[in-house]
Formats: structure tokens, sequence, C-alpha cells
């Protein structure tokens, strides 16, 4: 056997406000149609492929070297892409990268959560949220939604006032359930919030809402608005988050990111994935229209869907959640049990992937319909 295979956690000197908690595990399961992890269903464009390939094979050559610690290249292409998506003129200044914006959130939760400081999010949203709290002994307050998942902004603004959370975090569109927060709304949540407010636009593509940055003059000391290329860039493997504020915010978190963090062939990856972002966000619209069609496949098939602003879908009506994910799984469609009573998640796939997912839907809706 291997080296140390007869310890468990018991025996570790673990911190005692980790014992007992689950690590983040979406299943990655070897099954046909997968659509658990709202990734972009279509792969990049051959023209895409070759420029990554060729700008790595660059930058290989002086893989002796440390990368650009202030990865201002691709900050600045971030901030021509994002600037050119919101209308807002940003500057490399405005802009911060990670691996994800898994890193990004954590570098925020790690300069301005930590012990003693407590973070407040409206429930259910992403489970990464309340995992990088306790990795950062931040304390967690969840804060409940409407009864159909919507965000009340006036229930939003008076638990800010009743807990004073030095975060707040918002998911505009909400995963898992899809919703977007108009900018009225947003601007009463970050008006109410007494520090940060972490605005996570994950999906912001997807949705005809208009972006958070739009109100990053208003409140230069309180907005962090996160995105990711993990989404509609088509570029989950390539690890590549960022954010946008105020440039001292951007100061802030150098005292708590690793030198060095994102590699040479991390950035030069994603710069050239951005100089394709036409191709790749292409997928969007395509995307947006199956999304619309799988709704109303659904709903025909009996099941109640809700409203998406995103590139998944929250859909109900199941007494056990648990067996008819296993149910779709038996078709070979892994989709996703976000822990929601009566709901599952599916996320949008290229057009034979949906079709494959309403198939096995009929099948589920005829074994506990
Ligand atoms: N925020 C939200 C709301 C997400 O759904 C995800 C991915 N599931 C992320 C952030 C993190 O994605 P990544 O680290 O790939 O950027």
């Amino acid at each position: 056997s291997i080296p140390g295979a007869e310890v468990d956690l018991a025996a570790l000197p673990l911190r005692e406000d980790l014992r007992g908690r689950s690590p983040y595990g979406a299943p990655q399961l070897d099954v046909a149609v997968r659509l658990n992890t709202n990734e972009n269903p279509f792969p990049p464009p051959p023209g895409l492929v070759a420029d990554v390939t060729e700008s790595i094979r660059l930058v290989a050559e002086n893989l002796h070297r440390y990368p650009d610690r202030d990865a201002l290249a691709l900050r600045a292409d971030l901030a021509g892409y994002l600037g050119g998506a919101t209308g807002v003129g940003l500057s490399e200044a405005n802009l911060w990268a990670a691996n994800g914006s898994n890193e990004v959130l954590q570098q925020i939760m790690q300069t301005f959560g930590g012990p003693g400081r407590t973070a407040l999010g409206f429930a259910p949203s992403y489970s990464m949220h309340p995992i990088i709290a306790a990795g950062t002994r931040t304390e967690w307050v969840a804060a409940p939604r409407r009864e159909d998942f919507s965000l009340d902004a006036t229930a939003a603004v008076r638990a800010i006032e009743e807990h004073r959370p030095d975060i707040v975090f918002v998911t505009s569109p909400n995963n898992p359930t899809g919703q977007a927060v108009p900018l009225d709304d947003l601007r009463l949540l970050a008006a109410a919030a007494p520090g940060i407010l972490v605005l996570d636009e994950a999906y912001g593509e997807f949705s005809p809402a208009p972006s958070g940055v739009r109100l990053l003059a208003e409140f230069p000391t309180k907005l962090i608005v996160s995105r990711t290329m993990s989404k509609a860039f088509a570029f989950a493997g390539g690890r590549l988050g960022y954010l946008a504020a105020a440039p001292a915010v951007v100061d802030a978190l150098q005292l708590v990111r690793l030198p060095y963090h994102l590699s040479v062939l991390t950035q030069a990856a994603a710069r050239a994935a951005l100089r394709h972002a036409e191709a790749t966000l292409g997928s969007v619209a395509a995307l947006v229209a199956e999304r619309e069609r799988v709704i109303v496949a659904l709903r025909g098939i009996g099941f109640p869907v809700v409203h998406s602003d995103a590139n998944f879908l929250l859909f109900g009506g199941f007494d056990d959640p648990d067996t008819a994910w296993r149910a779709y799984l038996d078709e070979d469609v892994l989709i996703r049990d976000p822990g929601i009573p009566g709901h599952l998640r599916m996320t949008v796939g290229n057009p034979a992937e949906n079709d494959a997912f309403l198939a096995a839907s009929k099948a589920v809706a005829a074994r506990f319909g």
C-alpha cells in the first residue's frame, strides 16, 4: 500500500473550523452528455487554437524567467474588452486577473474579510462563496431570496442593515437560479453596503441586464465586479478570471496575491483567446436561442422552469431530486443537483446535447411524473 494510506483526516492537526466541512465537488464523470458545470459547449475555433499554440511557443523560449507579476499587458487587453462590452472607459489600473474568478474571489475575501469579519450572500447562490469564506475564516451569513429565487432588493437592504457585513456578495445572473439583478437594485445594495460589494458577473455576457461596471464611478470604495473567461469565452480550461474596481482596490489585493500567480503560459493563452473574442462570443446568441428552445420544450414535458438570464436552467417538480439526477445519469446525461429542494440544474449545451437532455427528460418524466 502507499505511504500514509492508514491515516485519515481525524488523525491530522486540522484547523477545528475546517473539521467536518466538504470541499467543492461537482462530479467529473465520463458521461456522453455533460451539462453540469456551466461550460460553453462549443470548442474554441481553429484560429484561436492556432493563435494560443503559437503564443505559447513564443513564450516557451523564456520559461526560465518569471512572468510579469503585474500581468499588465493582459490587464490592458481585459480593460479593452470589458470597457467595450460595458461602455465604461476602463484602464489596466482598474483590472486585476487571477487563475479563475474563484481565485479572484479568494483574494478579495483574504483582503477585505478574514477572522472577525463577516460576509453576507443571498441563498441559494454560488456554492463557492461560503466555501471561500470558510477557507479565509470569514463568518458567512446567508440571507434569503424570494420564493421564486429572484432577489428582493428591499429585503436585501434590510438584511445588510441588520448584519452590517464587511462584504456583500451578489451574483448576477445568479447561479444556480438564473436571474439577473437590475442596475437600480444594485445601486440600492451598493448604497446600503457598509464595506465591500462583490458583484459576481460570471455569466454577465448571457444577460441583457446592464453590467454593474457602470456603477464603479459611483461607488469606488465599495464596488468590485468579478468576471470570468470560463463561460462565454469558452476558456474554462485556461483558468482566467478577472475583476474591475477602483485602482486602490487593485492595489489592496497586492497585499495577499502570491507573486507570479499567473504563469507566462496562462497570460499568453488568455491574451490570444481575447484576440478571438468576437468568434467565441458569437456562441452567446446561439446559446441564448437554445436556452429559450429548451425552456419551451421542458415546460411542454411538464417541468416548471425558473426564468434564466444565463447559460443554465433551474427546473423543478421533483419529489426526490437525487433519484431524478441518477435517472438522468442512467440516460447518459450528467446534470447538477444544486441542493435546492425539488430542483435540478442543467447547463445549456449544443443542439444535439440539448436534444439528448430533452429526450432524457421525457424518460425521467415518464418514470417519476
Ligand atoms: N462565480 C460563479 C457565479 C460561478 O458559477 C463560477 C463557476 N461555476 C465562478 C464564479 C468561478 O468560475 P472560474 O473560477 O472558472 O472563473
